[in-house]
């Protein structure tokens, strides 16, 4: 195993000290170690839209350590979250692969995440992020929401990582009937108070705090991830942190609560902001930001039907739960000082493709006996050439509903969910639309263009028939509530 960059370069530093001469390690040495075992660090909100950023075009809510990040790093205008939910987007962010493959995506009916009362989780032969690189010796830490499973053999200890310190799901679980009967949805989250989600805080597989005082998570979270960096500063490790905010109820701290131009909601991304602030800012402060890739993106789009308690997909169409743009299309900031070349990319990019990126990045070899859904951005990120995917697949529950394919994306099916207006309709013709012209979904261009439709009809027969059936997580339940 290759030296960490920062132990070979903390031993440069006590052999100047004692005036010893440099000849240990060559140069070539020191390029490779560094090449082969950057940190990585993955920041995954939940429910951000779109157009909640500043650096994405929100003209109220106060982001500059994202803004500054973006203008650093790459920001992705055509990037996408595996799913438009919580449990299959972080099954697809882990495993690389679609979560139909692997089990965690709903079916027919039935729930589409998982539940306090669930029995199913991200199965022990889906290889994660965490697993690739425990292979290589890094240290891994998951800190904040997990939503992959909440029994001991689901957990992230049980998944790769040495340690873990969230809420294994969302926030607004666990609900105290008596509590939250006031009214749902309009009044049920607007007096936050955490007596009303009794959902667990746990270290490792036990629970340490119930309910988890959620008005300080983002700030325990962050000082959580920033004591990991310092402890870790030798490297390699691996930290994913993962808020549980700004998915309703909303919590912010008291140094954020009623300070943001746009209301409570603004509050929730501005302390987000600031702890993307003090992760950069620890990684700066060991030294570490010019050999540490940070990314930054979000689990799925806004969720609407909470109004200003939700966030906004900006210009793109509907939010959360929904296979139109603002659905699945979210922020994708990728930061590496000095490695990738700042700029705006309209590739098309997933959450999928961090941990082909990463093993690719790392000489990790993956298991052949799958298939994988994302593909390494190494070429984008750090060789200025076009790359990212050709196609975007949007699933709702099992049903493959779009296909993006180029400019062009297909709806065959469309429902928007969570709406008043929630309608599924099955289209004989496909609603087609440019999405680099019309990134609204507005014009239906299918009478113009049937060759595209039928070529995205070919790719969505052939990607069909290679997802293999697999038991559904989702669907497995327990009679007792966690
Ligand atoms: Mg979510």
């Amino acid at each position: 195993m290759f030296a960490s960059i920062n132990k070979i370069k903390n031993t440069l530093k006590s052999m100047l000290i004692l005036g010893c001469a440099v000849t240990a390690l060559t140069v070539g040495e020191i390029a490779t170690a560094q090449e082969n075992q950057p940190n990585v660090v993955v920041i995954f909100v939940d429910d951000m839209g779109y157009g909640d950023l500043g650096t994405y075009g929100h003209p109220t809510i106060r982001t500059p350590n994202l803004n500054q990040m973006a203008t650093e790093g790459m920001k992705w205008t055509n990037f996408y979250s595996p799913a438009n939910v919580c449990s299959p987007s972080r099954a697809g962010l882990m495993t690389g692969r679609l979560p139909i493959r692997s089990g965690m995506q709903g079916d027919g009916e039935g729930l589409r995440v998982l539940f306090p009362f669930s029995a199913g989780g991200l199965p022990a032969t889906e290889k994660t992020i965490a697993e690739v690189l425990k292979d290589k010796g890094y240290a891994t830490a998951a800190v904040g929401k997990w939503h992959l499973g909440h029994l001991p053999q689901f957990l992230p200890t049980s998944q790769g990582f040495d340690s873990y310190f969230g809420i294994p799901y969302s926030n607004d679980m666990n609900q105290v009937q008596e509590l939250t009967k006031a009214g749902y949805p309009d009044t049920f989250f607007e007096e936050p108070d955490i007596r009303k989600w009794n959902v667990p805080l746990m270290r490792d597989e036990k629970i340490v705090e119930r309910p988890a005082d959620q008005t300080t998570i983002t700030k325990r979270y962050t000082e959580e991830a920033v004591k990991f960096i310092n402890q870790k500063k030798d490297g390699p490790f691996f930290l994913y942190l993962a808020h549980n905010l700004p998915h309703v109820p909303l919590f912010a701290s008291n140094d954020f609560l009623g300070t943001s131009d746009a209301g409570f909601y603004g509050d929730v991304i501005e302390e987000i902001d600031w702890s993307v602030g003090q992760v950069l800012g620890a990684l700066k402060d060991n030294d570490l930001d010019d050999n540490t890739l940070v990314v930054f993106t979000s689990d799925n789009g806004p969720w609407l039907m909470f109004k200003h308690h939700g966030g906004t997909a900006g210009l793109l169409k509907d939010g959360k739960g929904t296979t139109y743009e603002g659905g699945m299309r979210v922020p994708g900031i990728f930061h590496w000082p000095g490695k990738i070349k700042p700029g705006v990319i309209h590739d098309i990019g997933s959450a999928m493709d961090i941990l082909p990126t990463v093993a690719a990045m790392t000489n990790s070899d993956l298991p052949d006996d799958r298939i994988y859904d994302g593909v390494d951005l190494s070429p984008v990120l750090f060789e200025g050439k076009e790359g990212g995917h050709e196609t975007i697949f949007y699933y709702r529950r099992h049903e493959l509903m779009a296909v993006r394919y180029g400019d062009f994306k297909a709806h065959f099916m469309t429902e928007s969910s969570y709406r008043d207006d929630n309608e599924y309709a099955v289209h004989a013709t496909p609603y087609l639309y440019n999405l680099m012209v019309d990134p609204s979904e507005k014009y239906n261009i299918a009478a113009d263009h049937p060759d595209v439709i039928a070529a995205i009809r070919d790719i969505a027969t052939k990607h069909k028939a290679s997802v293999r059936p697999v038991e559904n997580q989702f669907n497995k339940v327990v009679d007792f509530d966690f």
